[in-house]
């Protein structure tokens, strides 16, 4: 006997609130088709800007998605947080923080300039993210970016991949971020061998994610650590905390402060489309849509974020007991 299906629109009516919430963002605001794709790598500039993708994980760990959820592009700037938290796991909260900042910069992201310890200002901005990955390549030497994807994976609940094209693409291009290595050494952040440093970091911007695993991510971020659907604890819940709240200070590039008073979720952006938004103690987004401003933020992204936030009442700052 066949199944009774409802039609289609009592479909609609079934979907969870949630769930029609996310479809509607994608209806909405896939009309919006201002900013820019970024080319200063140039295979980024390859992207499709049509694609958009959602996705929410909340720490029951359920996941809901919607559009292009499933399409891998990468990490970029979004494994920041992640190695930051490794770093201070694997190493030891004395030593990371005796090296790197925790300071808003004011600088742009890829800013060659240090703090007056010459140190880097924080672990968001390329300086601290490459310091990150140096101190632990001067620990683990040629074992660094495995552990790092490892990593990542455990926070995405899946092995992932890189996207070695595009890690071809930023090595030949990357001098700027090598320039930034030798800066580091020189002022003795990290130690010898800058271009095996800098080989692990565009590894790592170039590991492949979906806006769902960036959800999966986000939601373990704000489960303090454990991954809500592996169960799996992937780091300390001080390594977390501490990594959380330099997302909160430092996480939008130059929009940072502007994020953190509208929107209120700590969060994060890569300039290849992808934000990480994740709220302590309540759920992980994920989105996907390569255009991004003039801040280098996702076009879309801010506005799913700024839609999420203001109908579901979000702001971190704003909570009673409930
Ligand atoms: N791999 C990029 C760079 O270092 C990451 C930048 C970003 O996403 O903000 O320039």
């Amino acid at each position: 006997m066949k199944p009774h299906l409802p039609a289609a629109s009592a479909w609609t009516r079934l979907k969870p609130p949630l769930l029609r919430f996310l479809d509607n963002c994608l209806s909405e605001f896939s009309a919006e088709a201002s900013g820019h794709v970024a080319d200063y790598i140039p295979e980024l500039s390859k992207a499709d800007p049509a694609y958009f993708g959602i996705s929410l994980a909340t720490l029951d760990g359920h996941v809901y998605e919607v559009g292009d959820s499933r399409v891998p592009f990468t990490i970029q700037s979004m494994s920041k947080p992640f190695v930051f938290a490794l770093a201070l796991d694997l190493l030891g909260a004395g030593r990371v923080e005796s090296a790197i900042g925790v300071e808003p910069s004011g600088d742009p992201f890829n800013s060659i300039r240090l703090n007056s310890e010459n140190h880097p200002f924080n672990p968001m901005v390329n300086a601290g993210a490459i310091a990150c990955t140096g101190l632990i390549y001067d620990s683990k030497g040629a074992a660094a970016f495995e552990q790092i994807r490892a990593a990542l994976g455990r926070f995405a609940g899946r092995d992932l991949a890189v996207d070695e094209t595009v890690y071809a693409s930023e090595s030949q291009t990357g001098d700027r971020n090598r320039a930034i290595g030798y800066l580091l050494k020189t002022n003795a952040v990290i130690s010898d061998d800058v271009a095996g440093v800098l080989d692990v970091y565009f590894r790592q911007c170039a590991v492949l994610v979906t806006a769902r695993d960036i959800a999966v991510m986000a939601a373990t971020l704000a489960n303090r650590g454990i991954n809500p659907v592996t169960g799996e604890q992937v780091l300390s819940a001080y390594a977390i905390s501490r990594t959380l709240s330099v997302m909160t200070s430092s996480g939008m590039y130059d929009y940072a402060g502007e994020w953190i008073y509208r929107i209120g979720i700590p969060a994060k952006s890569g300039v290849g489309g992808g934000i990480l938004a994740a709220l302590p103690a309540r759920l992980g987004l994920g989105s996907y849509s390569p255009r991004l401003d003039k801040h280098g933020n996702s076009v879309r992204g801010i506005k799913v974020c700024e839609a999420l936030s203001s109908h579901y009442d979000l702001h971190m700052l704003n909570r009673s007991d409930d």
